[in-house]
C-alpha cells in the first residue's frame, strides 16, 4: 500500500495529547531569566551592572561577568539544565545553536560544573558552515557569538533535556556581523538617536525611543504522515504539483469555523511552550484557506520581538511533532489557496510612555505624532526600493502579488481621516504660513484628527504598509522571514529621515522662523514630496498596477532584481550613514540572499523532475496499462469500437501528458546546466528565475491534469483535499 493510503487509514487513529490547562500568569517566564530573576540569583554589583548593559549597552567588566554567569547557572540548575549554548540567528533564515555541558574536569581530574564568564560573553561556533556571502573564506572560519544582554537568558526543553540559551549576536572576527541581529540592534540605536533629538522638539523629557514590533505569524496545519507521503513538502516546504480540490477556499467556512480540536490540542500546546518562555502570545484564529492558522503576541521592544518570533517557529515545529502534526511556515504551500504572511506591526515608544504614531491629546502632542507619521511615510516613500528588497525571498515571490497579499509595489495605506489631514496640511501651508495660521490650522486639526483613531481607522487589507490607528503594519513580510530584516530596514530608513527632519527644521528656525511653523513647513514638505506612494485603493487590482506605473513606483515582481536595492549607491550611503551595515557587509548580505534563492529554486525543480519522473509518471504508465488490458479485453471480445472509445481517448490524452512532462522535465534539467555554469550570482539568480517561471508552471499544469485522470488508487502522493481537509 502507498504512504498515500496508508496515512489516510491512520488519521482517525491519532491520539490527541491534551495538554492540561495552566494559569498563563502561572507559567510566564518561567524558563526566563527575566530581571526579578536576576535580582534573586545576582549581587547588588551584578544586578546593577547587567541594567545598565542592558538600558545603555554599556561593557560588562570580567569580574562581573563571572558573578552574571554564575548567577544564571545557578538559576539554569536549580531548574535541571545540565547544558548551555550561545543562541543565535545566522543568516540562513533558522536559529543556530551549539551545546555545551556546565560539566568539566579540572587539572588533577576532578570532576565539576561551571559556567564563567567568558563563556557567557563570547563563543566560537565554527562559522565555516554558515553563509558569509564571501566574508571569510572556510579556510580561515573565524567568527565568535557574543552575549547581548539587551535579550534574556532561556531555557528550551526538548523531552526531558533542557538547555540554557545565551542571545548573541554572530560576528566574524574582522568585524563584519554575520548575522540578523546585529545589524538589527544597530539600527535600533540608530532609531533612538535621531527620533530623541526630534521628540526634544515637543518633551525634552525624552531620553529614549525604542521600536516597538507585534507580529501576526500565519502558518499551515496538516497531518503528519500526509506531509511524510509528500516528497516535495519536507524538501522544499510546498507542494510543487496537486490539482486544486473541489472545494478550496471558496465558501470561506473556515475563516469563522472553529478551531479544529487536533489543531486546537496543539495550540494550547505550543502557547504553554511559549508563555514559559516570555513570548506573550495573545490571539490565536483560523485563518482564510483551510488548514491556515494565525497566532499574534502583545507586541513588544523590537528586539525583543524579533527573538521571540523566531523561537516561536521553533517550538511550533518541535510541538507539532507531539501532536503527528506538520507545521508549515512557506509563504505559499499550496497552489490556488492563500498564502501565508507575517504581518509586521510597529510603532516607537518613549522613555515617558508616549507611542509616537498614536493621536494625542491635545494640538501640541498631535504636532508631536503628525511628525512621526509623515516621517515614516517620507521614509518609505524614499526607500521603497529597499523595502521591497527586505522582503524579497523565492517562497515570498509566489504570494507578493498573487492577488491574495499586497503587491509588490509598495504604497502607504493612511485611511480617510489623515488621507484629510495630509491634504489640508498640503494646501494650507505656505512659506508665509504665520502663526495665526498656525493657530487656526492646529485647532483644526486636532478637530480632524479623532482622538480614538483606532476605531476610526478604515481597514484595507490589501495595502503593503497600512497605518492601524496607533501603528504601521507591514503587510508584505512572508510568513518564513525573519522580521529581523524588514525591522533592519524599517528602523534604518525612519532613523535616516528623521536626522534629514531635524536638519531642515533647524535650517528654518535659525532663518529666525518659530520652531512649530518650521517643523509645519517641514510636514508640509515632505507630504508634497512623498504623496506618490499614498494609496488608499484597492492594492490587488489591475487599476492600481497601472497608476502606480503611470506614477513611476517601482513594481519588482521577483527576488534577483527586487534584491539590487540593496547594493545601490543610495543603499550604501544610508546603511553606512546610520552605521548600520558597512558596504562590505551589504555586498555579502546581497550574496547571500541571490545564494538562497538560487538554491531554492534549484531544489524545487529537482524535486519537481524526481516527482514528475518517479511518482507521476510511474501511475500514469500503470493505469495506461490497466486501459489497455480493457481496451484488449473488449476487443477480443468482438465489442466494436465504440464500445472503448472512451478509453482509447483516456489512453491518449494519458500519453500526451507523459511525454509533455518528460520532455520539460529534461528540457528544464538542460537549462539548470547552463545556468549552473553561469558564475555571477545575480545573473545565476535571474537564470533561474527564468528556469521558474518557464518549466515549472508548465510541467505543473500536465502532472495536475494527470491527477484528474488516473486512477485515484494509483496515485501515490496525498492529494489537495486530503492534506487540506483530513485531520
Ligand atoms: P488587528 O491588527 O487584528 O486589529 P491589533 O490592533 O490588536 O489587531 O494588533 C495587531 C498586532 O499589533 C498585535 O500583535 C499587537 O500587539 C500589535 N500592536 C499594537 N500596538 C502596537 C504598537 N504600538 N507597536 C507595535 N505593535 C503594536
Ligand atoms: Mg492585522
Amino acid at each position: 500500500m502507498s504512504l498515500r493510503f496508508d496515512a489516510i487509514s491512520n488519521i482517525n487513529n491519532t491520539e490527541t495529547a491534551v495538554p492540561a490547562s495552566a494559569k498563563i500568569t502561572g507559567i510566564f517566564g518561567t524558563n526566563v531569566f527575566t530581571l526579578k530573576t536576576a535580582r534573586e540569583y545576582l549581587s547588588d554589583e551584578a544586578y546593577k551592572s547587567l541594567i545598565t548593559s542592558i538600558r545603555g549597552g554599556k561593557k560588562i567588566d570580567r569580574n562581573v561577568a563571572n558573578q552574571i554567569a554564575n548567577g544564571i547557572r545557578a538559576w539554569a540548575e536549580s531548574k535541571g539544565v545540565t547544558h548551555y549554548t550561545h543562541w543565535f540567528q545566522p543568516l540562513t533564515g533558522t536559529t543556530a545553536e551549539k551545546h555545551d555541558s556546565f560539566f568539566t574536569l579540572k587539572g588533577d581530574g576532578t570532576a565539576i560544573e561551571e559556567f564563567d564568564g567568558a563563556a557567557l560573553i563570547q563563543q566560537e561556533p565554527d562559522a565555516s558552515s554558515f553563509p558569509s556571502g564571501g566574508l571569510r573564506a572556510t579556510f580561515e572560519a573565524r567568527g565568535y557569538t557574543a552575549w547581548d544582554p539587551s535579550s534574556p537568558a532561556f531555557i528550551i526543553e526538548i523531552g526531558q533535556g533542557k538547555t540554557l540559551c545565551i542571545p548573541t549576536i554572530f560576528v566574524a572576527y574582522t568585524g563584519e556581523s554575520l548575522d540578523y541581529k546585529a545589524p538589527l540592534l544597530k539600527a535600533i540605536e540608530a532609531l533612538n538617536k535621531s527620533a530623541v533629538e526630534v521628540c526634544h522638539y515637543f518633551d525634552k523629557n525624552v531620553t529614549k525611543v525604542t521600536p516597538t514590533l507585534g507580529w501576526e505569524q500565519e502558518y499551515f496545519v496538516i497531518d503528519e504522515a500526509l506531509a511524510t507521503a509528500r516528497p516535495d513538502l519536507i524538501q522544499c516546504g510546498r507542494t510543487v504539483f496537486g490539482a486544486a480540490p473541489a472545494k478550496g477556499q471558496q465558501l470561506e467556512d473556515h475563516y469563522f469555523g472553529s478551531i479544529p480540536e487536533r489543531v486546537y490540542a496543539f495550540m494550547r500546546d505550543f502557547e504553554q511552550e511559549s508563555y514559559k518562555l516570555g513570548i506573550p502570545l495573545r490571539t490565536r484564529h483560523n485563518e482564510v484557506a483551510p488548514a491556515q492558522f494565525e497566532c499574534a503576541p502583545i507586541f513588544e521592544e523590537v528586539n525583543i520581538a524579533v527573538d521571540h518570533n523566531t523561537l516561536l517557529m521553533d517550538v511550533m515545529i518541535r510541538v507539532a511533532k507531539r501532536h503527528k502534526l506538520v507545521v508549515l511556515l512557506h509563504e505559499k504551500p499550496f497552489a490556488g489557496i492563500n498564502g501565508s504572511g507575517k504581518h509586521n506591526n510597529w510603532s516607537m515608544a518613549t522613555d515617558t510612555g508616549v507611542n509616537l504614531l498614536a493621536p494625542g491629546k491635545t494640538p501640541k502632542t498631535n504636532l508631536m505624532f503628525l511628525t512621526f507619521f509623515v516621517n515614516t511615510i517620507k521614509a518609505v516613500h524614499d526607500y521603497a526600493d529597499i523595502m521591497r528588497a527586505a522582503i524579497a525571498s523565492a517562497p515570498n515571490d509566489h504570494r507578493l502579488g498573487a492577488n491574495e497579499a499586497p503587491p509588490a509595489i509598495i504604497s502607504v495605506f493612511v485611511g480617510q481621516y489623515l488621507a484629510k489631514v495630509l491634504s489640508d496640511i498640503e494646501t494650507r501651508v505656505s512659506t508665509k504660513f504665520d502663526e495665526q495660521d498656525e493657530a487656526i490650522l492646529k485647532l483644526d486639526l486636532h478637530r480632524s484628527i479623532p482622538e480614538l483613531l483606532l476605531d476610526n481607522t478604515d481597514r484595507n487589507r490589501t495595502s503593503p504598509f497600512a497605518f492601524t490607528g496607533n501603528k504601521f503594519e507591514f503587510r508584505a513580510v512572508g510568513s518564513s522571514a525573519n522580521c529581523a530584516i524588514s525591522m533592519t530596514v524599517l528602523n534604518t530608513i525612519m532613523a535616516d529621515t528623521l536626522k534629514k527632519f531635524k536638519a531642515d527644521v533647524d535650517a528654518i528656525i535659525e532663518k529666525g522662523d518659530k520652531k512649530e511653523i518650521a517643523i509645519m513647513q517641514v510636514i508640509q514638505r515632505y507630504i508634497v514630496e512623498s504623496k506618490n506612494v499614498l494609496f488608499e485603493g484597492d492594492g490587488y487590482s489591475e487599476e492600481w498596477h497601472k497608476e502606480a506605473e503611470r506614477r513611476g513606483l517601482p513594481n519588482l515582481k521577483t527576488t534577483p532584481v527586487a534584491l539590487d536595492a540593496f547594493v545601490t549607491d543610495k543603499a550604501k550611503k544610508l546603511f553606512e550613514n546610520n552605521g548600520v551595515y558597512t558596504h562590505v557587509e551589504l555586498e555579502a548580505r546581497h550574496e547571500i540572499e541571490l545564494e538562497k534563492y538560487i538554491k531554492k529554486v534549484q531544489i524545487e525543480a529537482r524535486v519537481m523532475g524526481d516527482l514528475a519522473i518517479n511518482h507521476i509518471i510511474p501511475a500514469a504508465i500503470s493505469y495506461q496499462n490497466e486501459l489497455l488490458t480493457n481496451i484488449n479485453g473488449l476487443k477480443s471480445a468482438g465489442l466494436a469500437e465504440s464500445a472503448y472509445k472512451s478509453q482509447l481517448n483516456i489512453l491518449k490524452e494519458v500519453s500526451e501528458h507523459i511525454q509533455v512532462i518528460h520532455d520539460k522535465v529534461n528540457a528544464m534539467v538542460e537549462a539548470r546546466k547552463v545556468a549552473n555554469n553561469i558564475e555571477h550570482s545575480r545573473e545565476k539568480a535571474i537564470a533561474y528565475e527564468s528556469i521558474k517561471s518557464t518549466y515549472f508552471d508548465e510541467i505543473r499544469y500536465h502532472v495536475d491534469k494527470l491527477e484528474h485522470l488516473v486512477d485515484d488508487e494509483k496515485w501515490t502522493l496525498p492529494k489537495y483535499r486530503e492534506m487540506l481537509f483530513l485531520r
